[in-house]
């Protein structure tokens, strides 16, 4: 299809904002096949590595199968071994095998979506035939398909995100996983726009770690943008635009230098100053990271070190590998260096819930948040994390670490996973590996389960962090990422007020200190509320911190105390919003007097 670019009018595509910056290039679409195929234009040049692609996933499926039959047979006999054997055939036919390959090569598309469109393609005339024998055929198909796509997404754990990738494109699609965020951006991705997930989702929270653009809600947005149309992302403002005139585009190149060069002042400006509140009180402002090269930003925004190490996306981005021990040595040992003597608080792997590496995370369950997530997932994978533990305690030595699990929902958890720390320190110290033993280990309190039980949990942990993301979902009964519901996605709701309250309360009682790590430690708004319930450390993505730095430097704790009584007694959201916007008005009034002396 010839399309004359540059005639074309300008539209502005509003959604919501999730990860600043603004972003300009031409468009790639990921279309969305099915749930989760999505179709990706290949170029001529990687046509035949996705057709090898291909080729390895069907031998793959192949050993699979084969090994699942003789092992069923021998378990439960003959007849229920010929269902595998069944899917054999299909695969082994080489006619669906051809036609993937050549529907590669001819659409130039990747191979999940060529074994989805010929599998829907011979379902449909399966469907249509008289014979149950051959109707049955149809739903082995289905299951070879889905084995096929399971092996496709294991040799790279994004499915449809092909590896022949131009730089600097802006990414559409109807939805992006953290982990292909995290791919894609990596690759060069330079912007993204999506139709579905939250601003307080990990693909949005992985997009801010990268310091790329992404916007979200964006209605049909794959149906309204088309493979190299030039677009624009304002991931401030939330908006897309799509065939921007040539004003527009150098409005937006100003306005990004604009942003750039203030952003650069903010942070030299605040950087070597105390995070001290007008009457003395000191309050630490430490780093949430995702990635080990946010090390650079770690230090250039001020951060008194990294208050959560996000240690799942190590596994994210090896999927389907493994992490090895020694990989996981490698940037632990690198964080606390860097940062020595500051803390560096590292969660084990958070994965399950919608962060998922392939082989790890069980793929069908219903409800994945409620599920095998955080801490039950490690238990339940004992193998895969005590290669975590053991790498965290030989990395001890190099700085000042501090452990953390997450998704506690009873103490139990926390003596299980002491018993694990001691049984993997024994190990260690038989094999005489160098490692440390007296690391202290936290607990995030983000599920109400938690909070009722904080001073119980205070009892056997070192240290709290209230991880008000998935606090604040729990909470609510608010999904983060679904769009539907974000409306109700209420941080200053009165419940989640209340529960951050209980907990600071019950770190205070038990002399264990309490920090707050959810998105919601970056909002200037909030940090008057937070540090009037007693809060004294906050971690957030390091581009959050002096804006924070700022406020925490121009309050008085008796006045924001007071403020955190109002705003707890207050019946709705609204209405702390209200109370909120109150003080800010009063302390940028406040700080502006105290400014021109
Ligand atoms: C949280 O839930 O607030 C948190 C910090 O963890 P994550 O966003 O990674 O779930
Ligand atoms: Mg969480």
């Amino acid at each position: 299809m010839n399309r004359v670019r540059d005639r074309k009018p300008q539209e502005d595509l509003q959604g919501a904002a999730a990860a600043p910056g603004v972003a300009i290039g031409p468009a790639v679409c990921l279309r969305g096949h099915g749930v989760e195929v999505l179709r990706v234009p290949i170029r001529n040049s990687g046509l035949d590595r996705e057709v090898a692609r291909f080729g390895a996933a069907v031998r793959s499926v192949e050993a699979e199968l084969e090994a699942t039959e003789s092992r069923i047979a021998e378990t439960f006999g003959s007849d229920l071994a010929s269902i595998f054997h069944a899917h054999s055939v299909i695969l082994r036919d080489s006619s669906f095998a051809r036609r993937i390959d050549r529907m590669i090569r001819s659409d130039r598309v990747n191979a999940e979506w060529a074994v989805q469109a010929v599998a829907d393609d011979l379902g449909e005339k399966f469907a249509q035939v008289k014979s149950q024998h051959l109707r049955e055929r149809g739903e082995d198909l289905r299951d070879v398909t889905r084995y096929l796509l399971r092996a496709l997404a294991g040799k790279r754990s994004s499915p449809g995100v092909g590896e022949d990738f131009d730089r600097n494109v802006v990414v559409v699609s109807h939805e992006l996983t953290p982990d292909e965020v995290l791919r894609l951006g990596r690759r060069g991705a330079v912007g993204f726009a999506i139709e579905v997930g939250g601003a307080n989702s990990h693909t949005a929270i992985v997009a801010r770690a990268l310091d790329v653009p992404l916007v979200t809600g964006i209605v049909e947005i794959t149906n309204r943008v088309a493979d190299d149309d030039p677009v624009i992302v304002d991931g401030e403002e939330g908006r897309l635009t799509l065939h921007p005139t040539p004003e527009t585009l150098d409005e937006y190149r100003r306005l990004r230098r604009r942003r750039r060069r203030n952003e650069e002042a903010l942070s030299t400006a605040a950087r070597d100053l105390p995070a001290r509140t007008v009457d003395g009180a000191e309050v630490e402002l430490l780093a949430n990271v995702e990635l080990p090269d946010e090390l650079d930003d770690v230090q250039r925004f001020g951060a008194a070190g990294i208050g959560l190490y996000r240690s799942e996306f190590l596994y994210l981005e090896k999927s389907p590998e493994l992490p090895s021990e020694e990989e996981h040595v490698a940037v632990l040992r690198e964080l606390l260096e860097t940062l020595s003597p500051q803390p560096v608080v590292v969660r084990t792997l958070d994965l399950g819930g919608g962060k998922v590496a392939s082989g790890l995370v069980p793929q069908d369950e219903e409800n994945p948040v409620l599920g095998q997530r955080g801490i039950r997932l490690t238990m339940a994978r004992e193998d895969v994390f005590r290669v975590q533990l053991r790498a965290l305690f030989r990395a001890a030595p190099f700085g000042s670490l501090r452990i953390m699990a997450p998704m506690v929902t009873a103490v139990e958890e926390i003596r299980a996973l002491r018993v694990l720390c001691d049984e993997v320190c024994a190990e260690l110290e038989a094999e005489g590996a160098e490692h440390r033993r007296d690391v202290e280990l936290g607990a995030m309190v983000e599920v109400p389960a938690a909070v009722m039980i904080a001073r119980q949990l205070a009892a056997e942990v070192d240290f709290l962090s209230i991880g008000t993301n998935d606090l604040i979902q729990y909470t609510l009964a608010v999904d983060r990422t679904n769009e539907y519901v974000a409306d109700l996605y209420q941080p200053l709701h009165p419940a989640v007020l209340t529960m951050i309250q209980l907990v600071v309360e019950a770190g205070r009682r038990q002399r264990v200190p309490v920090a707050l790590c959810g998105e919601m430690a970056a909002s200037p708004e909030c940090v008057p509320l937070m540090l009037g319930l007693g809060l004294r450390q906050l971690s957030m993505s390091p581009r959050g911190i002096p804006r924070v730095k700022d406020v925490v430097r121009s309050l008085d704790v008796c006045d924001a105390e007071e403020l955190a009584r109002r705003c707890v007694a207050a019946s709705t959201a609204e209405e702390v919003g209200a109370l909120l916007a109150a003080f800010g008005a009063t302390a940028v009034h406040t700080r502006t007097r105290v400014h021109t002396g």
